[in-house]
């Protein structure tokens, strides 16, 4: 299989084309959308034929002094973009015309060349080139097969990275539980934590944040929309890069010791009625669980290492030793009723999932004995 990372790198772009590029991006949407045919039925439809698209892109290469490519890279993009509105249409969801508001430029990969790490892209052919040495940033995969298209923004240079990948048969899997204040693991017969009371606490920062907001949006509500928007990207980037950063040397040991992986199949987990903050942090857990998974999966993928979810129903209240009921003891500690086993909830949940993971009795989510 393959598989696709994209990253970005902080880069100045040159402004001529960004600005000439979007004004080619606006005047193809314009002249594309002129080939639109409704049916009897108001149905939308693109009549837009090999002709159409050689009349059109040779008279948008009339006055276009950079590389060639960029010319069809613009008529595809459109083409996507119009044919993603026409659905919509269809379907009663779209109401004008799809407009054109970011200035970014597709890079093909006709467009640039790779030699010794170093991306040089064509601005204007055999006179202008943008270079990009990729070594001077490390946090780039160095592991991959190739170079994808890329995505030139005014600041920054979005690079996919291509990778075939084979998958490996494990050693062994390590289980992982995900929680509202840590994550906890069980990595070859050993328990990890990674503390995410952090990322709780930025959480919670930016619900108050909102909810101030919420009281300016009935004054300025364009301000607080914006304002919105915002601050839920620097919460998102905040607790990505804290996730990125667990996983990472998660991923880095499994890799090492070639274990995969057991998760929580959350599609399993009851949300139940809950009341307010009970809620809200049940929520929050839900999130970071997501991402933690996601971003997990990914890397261990990228190495050919296999992730398998399992039902959690009952994982912290199922005694590893004796299947019995364990009941809240003190703190986060469990007891066993049948065999009196003490042990902290987090841990026996991991263990619990490693064993139904890897096909163990009970199996999850199955009715508790004793
Ligand atoms: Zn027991």
């Amino acid at each position: 299989m393959e598989l696709i990372k994209a990253y970005s790198i902080p880069i100045k772009a040159p402004k001529d084309l960004m600005e000439e590029f979007f004004k080619l991006r606006k005047t193809v949407l314009d002249e594309v959308f002129k080939h639109i045919k409704y049916s009897k039925s108001g149905k939308a439809h693109l009549k837009f034929n090999k002709n159409d698209r050689k009349e059109l892109r040779d008279k948008l290469l009339r006055n276009w002094r950079f590389a060639k490519h960029y010319v069809d890279s613009a008529i595809n993009s459109v083409i996507g973009l119009v044919k993603g509105w026409i659905q919509l249409y269809n379907r009663g969801k779209a109401k004008s015309k799809p407009e054109i508001t970011k200035k970014t430029v597709y890079v093909k990969t006709t467009l640039f060349t790779v030699r010794n790490g170093k991306i040089k892209i064509t601005i204007e052919p055999k006179k202008r080139y943008l270079e990009v040495d990729l070594a001077k940033f490390n946090y780039l995969p160095k592991d991959y097969d190739s170079i994808g298209g890329l995505i030139l923004q005014k600041d920054k240079l979005i690079i996919t990275f291509k990778k075939r990948v084979e998958l490996v048969e494990p050693k062994d899997y390590a289980s992982f539980d995900v929680n509202l204040t840590n994550v906890t693991g069980l990595i070859n017969y050993r328990i990890v934590r990674f503390d995410l009371r952090e990322l709780y606490h930025i959480h919670r920062v930016y619900e108050e944040k909102r909810k101030r907001i919420q009281k300016l949006a009935k004054t300025k509500p364009k301000t607080a929309k914006k304002l919105m928007q915002k601050y839920s990207k620097r919460e998102r980037n905040r607790v990505r890069d804290i996730m990125h950063k667990i996983t990472t040397t998660i991923a880095r040991e499994l890799v090492s010791i070639k274990h995969g992986a057991i998760l929580e199949d959350l599609k399993n987990i009851k949300d139940g009625i809950l009341n307010g903050s009970k809620n809200l942090n049940r929520k929050l857990s839900k999130w970071n669980c997501r991402m933690f998974q996601s971003m997990l999966e990914y890397k261990l993928m990228w190495f050919g290492l296999p992730v398998k979810y399992v039902n959690p129903a009952n994982s912290s209240k199922t005694c590893p030793v004796c299947s019995g009921r364990l009941s809240a003891y003190r703190d986060r500690l469990m007891k066993c009723d049948r065999c009196g086993l003490v042990q902290d909830r987090d841990v026996i949940a991991v263990l619990n999932l490693r064993m139904w993971g890897l096909g163990g009795y009970p199996e999850g989510g199955r009715a508790l004995q004793g």
